[in-house]
């Protein structure tokens, strides 16, 4: 084929694969067109996951009609004055949105600015434009798109459910609203009211946004270095989530999602959350326009800092101080310096079981957490070479999370308490599951659970099947679910940290997931929460009792996530370790 220019709609749908790769981005261009136009107030209205259709109003400046044509031109904008593009004001700049949208769906422009007696009207169906005319429509402008990707069935083919893509547009609504409290803003989505917010002060917004429970226990921050200013909410480490969709960046009034920022803020809580955990937090950073280059990629989510490290100490400086005053204690140096091995005389009064056998004097770190029984105890203890038990007998509880034991064979075992106690509930949880359905226990006081608005409609849609697993649950109000009973296992619930994980991986992991994978989320999730904790004290017996069940239990190597619930140090081990061998 000889070389030859392509068409501009060619190029538009090209544009449109990396601008608009989903209903969300869409929305998210639209929503940031009507701030940029000033608007006071911003109302999307989903429908079919905005794939059918998306329509976001605005009271902002409007399009003169005369600008229409211009306005889904590419490469067409207002907002482009200073033409080095140091200094991005604006949300917008790249003039390819509406182009785009144009070029793969069926877009509507209804314009009227403040004024002019009229709106106008202009349409682009798959690239092909309706020249403007006179229609309807008060001052401020309304696009509507529908059958998002008709024109480009390639990328239709890479979408989700109608309510995976729902939810995903709602988080964007629900960052850029974060971005401008300022702006009253209304989601409609499937014909149900999301949030209607007015204009607020940032944190009545985050507040709104954030969900009760999450917005009283937040942490305010504010730090400064040089020409950047860092301001927001963050959670203590307590509150942590599943997923990090209960997080919000916004720089220079721009939501993003920025991996510099992310990493800093998950650095910031690494010592103070469990793997796998992530923080809550709504963060605003201010600096010059001319430090900062919004233009790395289409979508403008991600950024470039001229002092990139400046960037990341601060946050990670500011978010340390804000959480040092309520985990100072678990801060604290531990008995680090006194972990070392020092002798000790031997004696037997002095010697308890581990000693006795392992040959050492225990550090104090590494002491048995209950008291060290006495000579008879030690001696009624299953003798190491008892080969019924090859996990063998417990030795110690060390760091409140994982628990020593002395092997059929001599080696030593190291259980990791929570991940080992994990496994054996969700096995069990699984064969009450399979022998029909998991008891339920009502709750006396049935408990209402404060979710963000985009996360609720999808723990609700499983309400059927979470039944099956002994979780009823029913809507109570715009983004709050009642939990009416729990599982009968569950010892100790905690139904709203249960239901709040739950709808975080549900809207995370999107419909189309088989049921089983959901069924067995569900499991796994259902037996962490009833697991016993990491840094929970154990007695002896209680030990003695998990590792037999343990051996019992088939699967029992592994935790739901994979990660092993045991290790072994061999003699060949230890020889290596010590360079012995
Ligand atoms: P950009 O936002 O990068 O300029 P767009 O394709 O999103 O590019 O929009 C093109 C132009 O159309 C904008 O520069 C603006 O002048 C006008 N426009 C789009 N949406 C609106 C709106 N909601 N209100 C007023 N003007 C708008
Ligand atoms: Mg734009």
């Amino acid at each position: 084929m000889p070389i030859r220019r392509l068409a501009e709609t060619t190029i538009n749908r090209i544009a449109a694969g990396e601008v608009i790769e989903r209903p969300a981005a869409a929305v998210k261009e639209l929503v940031e067109n009507a701030l940029d136009a000033g608007a006071r107030r911003i109302e999307v209205i989903l429908a079919g996951g905005g794939i059918e259709r998306i329509e976001v109003i605005d009271d902002g400046c409007g399009i003169p009609a005369g600008e229409l044509p211009l306005a889904i031109e590419r490469h067409a904008t207002s907002k482009l004055g200073d033409e080095t593009l140091v200094r991005i004001a604006t949300l917008g700049f790249r003039g390819e949105a509406l182009p785009s949208i144009g070029a793969a769906a069926r877009l509507s422009l209804i314009s009227r600015p403040a004024g002019q007696d009229s709106a106008w009207r202009i349409e682009v169906a798959g690239g092909a434009v309706t020249p403007p005319r006179p229609a309807p429509g008060p001052a401020g402008t309304r696009a509507i798109v529908e059958d998002l990707f008709y024109a480009t069935p390639a990328r239709r083919k890479f979408l989700r459910s109608p309510r995976a893509e729902a939810e995903a547009a709602a988080r964007a609504v629900w960052r850029l609203a974060l971005a401008a409290p300022a702006t009253a803003f209304r989601l409609v989505a499937e014909e149900r009211v999301l949030f209607d917010l007015p204009a607020q002060d940032e944190s009545s917004r985050i507040a709104a946004l954030f969900g009760r429970e999450a917005a009283q226990a937040l942490l305010p921050l504010e730090a400064a270095r040089e020409e950047v200013r860092l301001t927001g909410l963050i959670g203590p480490a307590s509150l942590n989530r599943a997923t990090t969709q209960l997080q919000s960046f916004v720089v220079n009034g721009r939501p993003v999602q920025d991996p510099l920022l992310k990493t800093a803020l998950r650095l910031a809580y690494r010592e103070v959350i469990p793997a796998g955990r992530f923080p809550v937090a709504a963060l605003r950073l201010d600096l010059p326009d001319e430090t900062l280059d919004v233009n790395v990629h289409p979508a403008k989510t991600e950024l470039r800092f001229a002092e990139p490290n400046g960037v990341r100490s601060l946050l990670i400086g500011a978010i340390s101080r804000a959480l040092a005053r309520p985990i100072s204690l678990a801060a604290a140096p531990s008995a680090m310096p006194a972990a070392y091995p020092r002798p000790r005389p031997p004696g037997p009064a002095a010697r308890g079981f581990a000693e006795a056998e392992l040959g050492f004097a225990a550090p104090p770190a590494l002491r048995p957490a209950f008291a060290p029984p006495a000579e008879d105890e030690a001696a009624a203890l299953p003798a190491p070479s008892d080969p019924p038990h090859p996990l063998g007998a417990p030795l110690a509880q060390i760091l409140d999370t994982y628990l020593l034991a002395l092997a059929a064979d001599g080696s030593l075992v190291i259980v990791d308490q929570h991940a080992a106690h994990e496994r054996l509930t969700e096995e069990k949880l699984r064969a009450q599951f399979n022998a029909g359905a998991i008891p339920a226990q009502p709750l006396l006081v049935p408990v209402v659970v404060d979710l963000p608005p985009f996360q609720a409609a999808g723990v609700l849609a499983e309400a059927a099947n979470l039944a099956r697993l002994g979780l009823e649950i029913e809507a109570f109000g715009p983004g709050a679910v009642l939990v009416r009973a729990v599982p009968a296992a569950l010892r100790e619930p905690d139904a709203a940290g249960l239901i709040r994980d739950l709808a975080e991986e549900f809207a995370e992991t999107g419909a189309p997931v088989a049921l089983e994978a959901k069924l067995d989320a569900a499991l796994a999730r259902l037996a962490c929460h009833r697991s016993i904790r990491a840094g929970r004290r154990m007695q002896r017996e209680e030990i003695d009792a998990l590792l037999r069940e343990m051996e019992a239990t088939p699967r029992a190597a592994t935790c739901a996530h994979g990660r092993p619930t045991f290790l072994r140090l061999t003699r060949a081990d230890l020889e290596k370790l010590f360079s012995r061998s």
